[in-house]
């Protein structure tokens, strides 16, 4: 892939799961299905998700990145989605992740610095970049040891 063809796309969305849903195993879902797709497409990523809102960075071709968030715009399961961020990027940030996963359900606040996801968070508070760069510290600098799988 050309350089110039990398772009990374970062954005935040609410999850309508329902409140009585095993979260784990729809979280589990969402990440098998992506990590079998991603791969073919040559998109890498982390998705966090953390008290009701999903936070997500897909990497990739333009047209692989731009098919993928249209679909997964149009997943039910979550809504409210607000992209923060779309343009080139010089490198691939989640190299080795067709999609990590950052945080659990049972997380804190605290865990998560900057863009703490409480029920009550608003996208517009949060930039692409920042979002980025606090999934690529909770997984890049501190270690596998915060990515669930
Ligand atoms: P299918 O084989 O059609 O479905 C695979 C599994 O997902 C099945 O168990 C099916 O029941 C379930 N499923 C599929 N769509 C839905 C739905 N709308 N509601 C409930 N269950 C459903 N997909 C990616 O490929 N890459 C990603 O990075 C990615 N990130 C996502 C992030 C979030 C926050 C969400 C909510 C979804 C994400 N998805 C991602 C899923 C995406 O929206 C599509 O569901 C998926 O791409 C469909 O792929 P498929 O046709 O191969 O799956």
């Amino acid at each position: 892939m050309m350089p110039s063809d990398l772009y990374r796309l970062a954005y935040f969305s609410r999850s309508v799961i329902p409140a009585d849903a095993d979260f784990a195993l729809e979280i589990r879902r969402i990440l098998d299905v992506s990590r079998r797709n991603n791969a073919r497409i040559g998109v890498t990523g982390a998705l966090l998700f953390n008290r009701g809102a999903f936070g997500q960075v897909l990497e990739g071709p333009y047209a692989a990145v731009d098919g993928l968030f249209e679909t997964i715009q149009n997943d039910e399961r979550h809504g409210d989605v607000v992209a923060l961020q779309f343009e080139p990027a010089p490198e691939r940030g989640f190299g080795p992740w067709t999609m990590a996963h950052v945080g659990s359900v049972g997380a804190t606040d605290a865990d998560y610095g900057a863009v703490a996801l409480a029920e009550d968070f608003d996208p517009a508070t949060c930039s692409g970049r920042e979002l980025f760069a606090t999934l690529r510290h909770l997984l890049v600098d501190c270690g596998p040891a915060r990515s669930a799988a």
